[in-house]
């Protein structure tokens, strides 16, 4: 089976192809440089993403703060990230860099600035 990936590492855009046989990696081709070939692996294998949403704030001049994950996650674990995240309240004041909650060790940080309404 042969698996086809366009690289996101560089604008050059790579079309990289894994070829697998009885489950396991037979040739990877496609690919100017390493990088890519090691982000085509983890692709397949085990692929990850930064997270980026919205948390709702209270006594904030605004409704929401956007946050995201300090570090990419497995994609099959964003659905439970989700869910858990979609329980939180935050309070204001929040600042921008600030951890406003963990999940399974990776940190959620804010990426705006919500302060406190008077
Ligand atoms: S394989 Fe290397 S050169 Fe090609 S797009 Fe990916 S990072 Fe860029």
């Amino acid at each position: 089976m042969i698996y086809s990936f366009t690289c996101i590492i560089c604008p050059l855009g790579c079309v990289i192809e894994i070829e697998m046989e009885n489950g396991k990696i037979k040739e990877v081709r496609g690919n100017k440089c390493p990088r890519g070939k090691e982000w085509a692996i983890e692709e397949l294998l085990s692929p990850k993403r930064i997270v980026i949403t919205v948390l709702p704030v209270e006594k904030s001049e605004l409704p929401v703060v956007s946050v995201k994950t300090s570090q990419p996650v497995d994609v099959r674990k964003i659905p439970s990230l989700m869910k858990y995240l979609s329980e939180l309240k935050l309070m204001a004041p929040i600042k921008i860099g600030d951890v406003v909650a963990e999940f399974e060790g990776v940190k959620i940080i804010a990426t705006r600035e919500a302060k406190k309404v008077k």
